[in-house]
């Protein structure tokens, strides 16, 4: 008898044993649900949600009455907020650098020829008669059995470095990836690299092409306050002098140490290079200007019913660019309503389609929306080196940075396919939504490494980041394509980027929506613990605090 009402309790609510229902919560996700929050953080009012400012204060107390109002408990003791204290490092660099090679001495030109800055926190930093040292990549993969570093100690050196990684370019796909950029090739690899090698410098040779972006784009940084963790208290070891140096003024230098350039970049890509002193020393100065304060990651969370202390976190960063220089018709405000005001929508509209389920999560579900994450990923970085929720019980993360404006799409994008299983719960619920996933459409950007997700991977916890398809259900691929590059063209990370009825169309956010939702649904009724896929750079980390079950 009893067994016949479980039964019939079970048919009552629609629901497997095994808890997990597709359709269950999937009637939240509406148009109507993401216009009111989208609308409201992407308002003028909101000031483009600059860290700090009364922008910051209208966001997180938004973020925290919508959590409230969801029924979300506290995700940080009896707090929705996590502190994020930050240091903002403003360096002046002297004008020049002074290069003494034998029997030669030159002058590069700050800007011109080279862009540094420190992420010390010290009143001056100087560089006096610093050596040189040509470290290729500066890489240490030992998945890829590479060191540039092996058998060349470069404490207290300035290293010299390539943009990139050695596979890009090389036409092998089993160089490191080939032409996709793996995090080796990120230009925050080579300063974290050169911090760990004790390096008392690192500037790296831009290259437009391998780097994904012109020399203007590190100009524009010149002298520029940057956001980093306060690490008072900390002995974190950072190189005293950062930044890039560009491909003419490098080519100087090599010339000016007798060493042949072409002859030392080839060497550099192959296997078993080592790095080289360049008997050449530099000098500079920068003066440091630091102002402390704190910004704040907010956080909630549902109680797993049956595995409560196994996590799934949902991120987005609320942050944007604030109030800045005019764009052509005077408008100064930076709303962000695409980057990031949309994914700050979808995790509240998240939140409530797992509140309104009728069969309850096991293991617990957390929707954290982080601060900083366009001045370099803080907010999630932070999340990470303090963990609410210890990372060996972190299930998975899925982050959203941007959600779809272009409206339904046949595909949704996996950026960094192949990284982890967490794609393949994805294309279930794709597959089963008749939908199809397709990889990123210019994997050498490496925009895996760009949004906060990436924190979590470097952690070694499963990280799933999605974007907008391009294969547009009425109008086909060119236009789905076309809408992306107009995207970036015209609104990325400029004032024009804003909620506009006419010229967004949420009914594809809310199907991707569901996609994310049930993906991360399923986990929350599974004891399954995804793992990341061979070749991944974050697979041996997660391995050697989560071993994978036999
Ligand atoms: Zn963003």
């Amino acid at each position: 008898m009893k067994n016949i009402i479980f039964l019939l309790f079970l048919l009552l609510i629609g629901c497997k044993p095994d808890g997990f229902v597709r359709e269950d919560g999937l009637e939240v996700f509406t148009v109507h649900e993401l216009e009111a929050h989208l609308k409201t953080l992407a308002s003028d009012e909101f000031m483009g949600r600059l860290p700090f400012s009364e922008g910051e204060r209208k966001t997180i107390n938004y973020l925290q009455n919508k959590f409230r109002e969801t029924g979300l408990e506290p995700g940080n003791g009896s707090s929705y907020l996590q502190e994020v204290p930050m240091a903002e490092i403003t360096a002046t660099p002297e004008p020049a650098m002074i290069v003494k090679a034998p029997g030669k001495t030159l002058t590069l030109e700050g800007l011109k020829d080279y862009v540094i800055w420190t992420e010390r926190t010290e009143d001056k930093i100087e560089l006096k008669e610093a050596d040189l040292v040509f470290a290729g990549f500066g890489i240490v993969a030992p998945e890829y059995n590479w060191n540039d570093f092996a058998g060349t100690n470069v404490k207290d050196k300035v290293i010299v470095v390539l943009v990139n990684d050695p596979g890009f370019g090389s036409n092998d796909s089993t160089l490191f990836k080939g032409n996709t950029m793996t995090y080796y090739g990120r230009w925050t690899y080579k300063f974290e690299e050169a911090a760990r090698q004790g390096a008392k410098g690192v500037l790296i040779i831009h290259d437009d092409v391998p780097a994904g972006y012109g020399f203007w784009v590190v100009q524009n940084n010149w002298n520029a306050p940057r956001l980093f963790l306060d690490e008072r208290g900390k002995d974190i070891y950072h190189c005293a002098a950062v930044g890039w140096l560009a491909q003419a003024a490098a080519k100087r230098l090599f010339e000016a140490a007798g060493m042949d350039w072409a002859q030392s970049v080839s060497e550099a890509r192959k296997p078993g290079f080592k790095a080289r002193p360049m008997n050449v020393k530099i000098s500079t100065s920068m003066t440091v200007q630091v102002r402390y304060d704190k910004s704040h990651n907010v956080i909630g969370k549902i109680t797993g019913s049956k595995a409560p202390d196994e996590y799934i976190i949902y991120s987005t960063h609320w942050d944007h660019l604030g109030i800045g220089k005019p764009d052509a018709e005077g408008d100064s405000i930076y709303n962000g309503a695409l980057d990031n005001a949309s994914g700050t929508a979808g995790l509240l509209a998240l939140a409530k389609a797992f509140k309104s389920m009728k069969a309850k999560p096991h293991r617990t579900l957390v929707f954290l929306a982080v601060t900083a994450e366009e001045q370099g990923l803080w907010g999630s970085e932070y999340y990470v080196q303090n963990p609410i929720y210890p990372k060996e019980k972190t299930v998975a993360n899925i982050n959203m940075d941007g959600i779809n404006p272009y409206g339904k799409m046949n595909d949704i994008v996996v950026v960094g396919m192949g990284q982890s299983e967490l794609e393949d719960y994805l294309r279930e619920e794709a597959t089963a939504a008749g939908r199809y996933l397709s990889p990123e459409p210019n994997p050498v950007a490496g925009y895996y490494f760009r949004s906060d997700h990436f924190c979590f991977a470097k952690a070694g916890i499963p990280a799933l980041y999605t974007n907008t398809g391009i294969d547009h259900v009425e109008r086909g691929k060119d236009y789905g394509k076309q809408l992306q590059d107009d995207y970036v063209a015209r609104y990325y990370h400029k004032p024009s980027d804003e909620y506009d009825t006419a010229r967004w169309n949420l009914g594809g956010a809310v199907e991707d929506l569901k996609l994310l939702f049930n993906t991360g649904k399923r986990l929350a009724f599974e004891n399954t613990w995804p793992r990341w896929k061979t070749g991944s750079e974050f697979k041996a980390i997660r391995e050697s605090y989560v071993p994978p079950a036999q």
